[in-house]
């Protein structure tokens, strides 16, 4: 499953911030999922549920926010919204663009629960 092996790259990068943060608790990740990510949201909340036990985390919240996909124009650098994924500029017609949004995963914000340095006293 495809979502896994992303879940499993989004858990390693996780636990680079959380390291570098000393160990805090993790409490939430917002992801950003294109539609070309290829990612079917349900299978990916289920892929983090098994995976972040595993990971000594599963207390922790993820949450996919689906994001448009968004192109921009190498012609005249607009951004548009390419329908049914035609990729061509709707104000110039040049057919060169880049993807600036929505082709992949992206970790959006991580919440720790910094337990280390709580100022609870
Ligand atoms: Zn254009």
């Amino acid at each position: 499953m495809h979502e896994m092996s992303l879940v499993r790259t989004l858990l390693a990068q996780v636990g680079e911030i959380v390291s570098a943060n000393g160990g805090a608790a993790l409490r939430r990740v917002r992801v950003q999922v294109g539609p070309l990510a290829g990612v079917e949201p349900a299978l990916m909340a289920s892929a983090w549920k098994q995976l972040s036990a595993e990971a000594g985390c599963g207390d922790a919240t993820l949450e996919i926010e689906e994001v448009p996909l968004v192109a921009r124009c190498r012609g005249c650098d607009m951004d548009f919204q390419p329908l049914q994924f035609r990729f061509r500029c709707p104000s110039c017609g040049v057919p060169e663009t880049d993807t600036i949004s929505g082709d992949g995963v992206v970790l959006q914000c991580v919440v720790l629960d910094d337990i280390e340095q709580g100022a609870s006293t």
